[in-house]
Order: C-alpha cells, then structure tokens, then sequence
C-alpha cells in the first residue's frame, strides 16, 4: 500500500464524494470527507421521516454504471444488488387515454404501442443509426462524451427525425415525470449519451434500499457529518484553508487538496479565488428544482401501481407509485403501504414563487383525493420533500462547456478539484464515475505537486 499521507478533504458525501474518498483512501492519501446533511448519501439515501423510508433523491440505478457496479465488486457487495428487469412498466395517461410505458423499451413493445400511429412507428426507425451511434461513440455516464452531438435541442431532434407525437407521447413524460424536466431543459447530446444506452440496461437498486452503497462507504471512510463548509481558498504557500461550521461553531483547517463534491449550483458561494473561466462554467450550471410527496397509510391492501401523465393531462402529480409492501429499505425499517406522488414542474415553480417549500403537500390535497378518493381516512404520516437543486439541466451547448472544463482541469489541475454529477450525467453512475476520475486525477497530478517544495 502506498505510505503517501497527503492530507485530502472531500467537501460532499454523496455518492460523487464518497467513490472519490474511497479510491483515494485506498491509494494511502488521509481523506476527511465533510457533509452539511445529518446523513450520508446526498441525493442517494434513505431517509426515514415520519416512518416512511423516503429516497433523498435516486431509486433506480442503471446496470451500464460500469464504475458503480466495479466499485460495488471491489466492495463486496454484489450480492447485494437487485434487478427490477428491463421491462418494468408504467402506466401513462395524456388526458385522453392511457397507454404502457418503459424506460427500456424491445422493438415489439413499440411496435405494438396504442399510443403512437403508424407514421411515428414508421420513423422510430430513423433514430437506429443514432441508437448505434451512441451505444458506440458514448459513456452513458460522461455526457460530454456526446458533445459532437451538442448541435440541437432534443425537441428540434427528436421531432425533426420521429415526430412531435413520440416526443409528447413518450419522451416527454420518462424526463418529466420522475425528474420533473420538460424536454426544452435537454439538448441532443444528452439524449445521445444514453439512448444506445438504455436498450441493453436493466434497472437495479440494493436488497437493502438505494442508499445502502454510500451507507456502506461512508462506515469504512471518516465522514464528519452535519459540518457545512462555508469557504474553500487557496493558499499561495501550498495547500488549501477550509472554513468549517458544526455545532461547535466555526473553524479553520488546512489541507494539501480538497475535492469539492458539492452540487455544481453551490461552488461559487464556497469557494474563493476562482478563475474567471472557472467562474463563467459554474455560473452556467443550472439545476431544477424538484418536489415529492409520500403519503404513509394505516393499512396495506392497496393495488400496487405505477401512474404517470404527460403535460397535456390536467394532473397536479406527474406521477404515482403506489406500493403495498416493500422490501427495498434497510434492514429493520418496517415500511408502511405508501402512496409517492412527484410534482409537476409548473407547480413546482409556483410553490418557489410562493415560498411554499414547506407545505408542498397543501398544494397536492385536492388532486390526492381524486386519485384515491380514501386519502383523508386512510392517511397515517406524510413525508415532504423539497429540493431547490434536484438535477443538473443539461441544456443544447452544456456538453460543450463541460467538456472544455474538465480539459482544462485535467491538463491544468489545481488543489481545488470538482467533481459530481453536474460534470458527468444526472444520475448515480454519472456521480460515481465523476469522484473515481477525480481521484484518479489528483493521484497522477496534485499528487506529485503537493510534494514540491513550498515556494
Ligand atoms: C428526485 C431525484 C430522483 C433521481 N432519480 C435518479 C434515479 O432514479 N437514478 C439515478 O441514478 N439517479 C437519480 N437521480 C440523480 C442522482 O441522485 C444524482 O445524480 C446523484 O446522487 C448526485 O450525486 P453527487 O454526489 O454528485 O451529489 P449529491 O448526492 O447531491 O452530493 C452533494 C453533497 O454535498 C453536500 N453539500 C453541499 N454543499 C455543502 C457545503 N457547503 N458543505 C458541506 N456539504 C455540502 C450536500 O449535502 C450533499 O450531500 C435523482 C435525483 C433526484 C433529486
């Protein structure tokens, strides 16, 4: 084992900070991690509130997360990975009928879908050559990958090669329902990075809940939770001072490097001295923000069910998931019959407009009845949840500005590295591969800077 004992912090433990914290811990360097949430995790946890066992954010994770899924061998755990298979269905409704959808969809399925006519069936064959062309020129879980393909939004592509009625029907609802984005949010390199994708994946999660991965690697790692870092600068001797803030107030430390593994949307209020490059990047980073409701119910019996809606459809809830009994928590967590209900991104935006953030669910009620007419009787606990940055937007002409910031990181990096799924994909394999590179990255550069004598 490498004796390096180089002093790192990770700022963020989610699954970005902590692959990074692994891997260089493993490599023989001393990695504190600090996170301002009271668990592990970030947007890839499980949160009991209220009895619910909620997801902080992920719950599926896709079998083309090579790192993740590498990561998970060299842990031991892959025993502890379950698939829900790659034809899960749910039921889409557009205000007029309903109709099957998946996220991995076989040729027949579409073949056979009662929503879409002949002519869109028709040209769904056009997006062959570029289903092949990603499945070979891209890394679903590095976007930038695709940025030769940065030249179009995804509603100018896909209704310039299928048609609007593919894109209303069945595009629109798999980016708005569960990550509350409308398709104007997505450029065409994105749709690239994953398209060749998601035909050969399946879709996974933990026997013991989506955020078993980061629990377990954050009791193998020194995590220091409920410590928020206010500042991040560095310092012309060598090395880098962080400001931290806990329950015991303020302090100060220095270390030779830090991995900002923060959401992207936040490093300009952290850190200081950056570049004007540096600055311009993240001030075009732009995350969503997202809102869910979970009702807890007194009794199971419930018919377990997946509904979805599309924009045309009058729905306050982009989606319902209504569960009778599950499994998926950690160990010893007795999860009641829950009703999970997703907002849709114009309520969303009124909720921030009204600074509803706190009462997310007032605003759901009325729809809640009419979807399960028992709700105010059978109701026991609800759990809200609110997030002001919930995904990284991935707009025409980002792919190109993350690809120029990660070269100029990669060919010039500095002791203030970034990692995360803003500079990868959104989505827990994209923020796993971003904390491994970046722990790749500081071993084979900072590193050897770090042991220069100090000017
Ligand atoms: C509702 C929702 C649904 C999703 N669905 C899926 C899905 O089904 N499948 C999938 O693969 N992905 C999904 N994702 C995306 C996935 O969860 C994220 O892409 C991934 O978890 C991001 O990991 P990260 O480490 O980059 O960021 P995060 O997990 O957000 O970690 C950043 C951490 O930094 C901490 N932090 C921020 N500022 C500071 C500070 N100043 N000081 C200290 N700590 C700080 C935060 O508390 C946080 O813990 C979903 C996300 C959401 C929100």
């Amino acid at each position: 084992m490498n004796e390096n004992k180089m002093n790192i912090a990770v700022v963020g433990a989610g699954i970005a900070g902590l692959s990074a914290a692994w891997d260089l811990t493993q490599a023989g360097y001393t990695v504190t991690i600090y996170d301002r949430n009271d668990f592990p995790g970030g947007r890839m946890a499980d949160v009991i509130v209220n009895g619910i066992c909620t997801h902080s954010g992920a719950s599926i994770l896709f079998s083309f997360n090579k790192e993740m899924f590498d990561l998970v061998e060299e842990l031991g755990l892959s025993d502890e990975v379950t698939s829900f298979g790659a034809d899960f269905e749910m039921n889409c409704s557009d205000g007029s009928m309903e109709y099957p959808l998946r996220v991995t969809p076989s040729v027949p399925f579409m073949l056979a879908h009662k929503a879409l006519g002949i002519g869109t069936k028709a040209k769904l064959t056009r997006l062959l050559p570029d289903i092949v062309k990603s499945g070979l020129m891209t890394d679903p879980c590095l976007m930038h990958t695709a940025k030769r393909f940065d030249d179009e939004t995804m509603v100018d592509y896909i209704t310039r090669v299928v048609s609007e009625e593919y894109l209303e029907k069945y595009l629109e609802p798999l980016f708005r329902a569960p990550w509350h984005w409308e398709p104007e949010d997505i450029g065409k390199a994105y749709v690239m990075s994953l398209m060749g994708h998601l035909v050969t994946s399946d879709q996974r999660t933990f026997k013991q809940g989506i955020g078993f991965l980061t629990r377990e690697l954050a009791s193998r790692l020194d995590v220091r939770l409920g410590t928020t870092v206010e500042n991040v600068r560095e310092i012309p001797e060598g090395g880098v001072t962080l400001r931290l803030s806990d329950n015991d107030g303020q302090r100060t430390i220095n270390v030779d490097a830090v991995v900002m593994a923060i959401e992207g949307v936040y490093v300009t209020n952290v850190v200081e001295g950056l570049s004007q490059a540096e600055t311009d990047f993240f001030d075009a980073v732009r995350y969503n923000p997202g809102a869910r409701v979970y009702y807890g119910l007194k009794q199971r019996g419930v018919e377990d069910k997946r509904d979805w809606f599309t924009r045309s459809s009058p729905s306050k809830v982009s989606l319902f998931h209504v569960t009778d009994q599950d499994q998926i928590v950690p160990k010893g967590h007795v999860q009641p019959a829950t009703i999970q209900a997703e907002l849709i991104p114009e309520l969303i935006a009124q909720i921030a407009e009204e600074g509803g953030q706190d009462r997310v669910e007032s605003y759901i009620r009325d729809q809640i009845r009419e979807y399960f007419p028992t709700i105010d009787e059978d109701v026991e606990s609800i759990a809200e949840q609110w997030w002001d940055a919930m995904l990284p937007l991935w707009p025409m002409g980002y792919a190109t500005k993350v690809a120029d910031f990660l070269e100029s990181q990669e060919t010039s990096p500095k002791r203030i590295l970034y990692c995360g799924d803003y500079l990868s994909q959104s989505h827990t394999g994209g923020a796993c591969a971003s904390g491994r590179g970046i722990a790749r990255l500081l071993q084979r550069s900072v590193g050897e800077k770090a042991h220069e004598p100090s000017a």
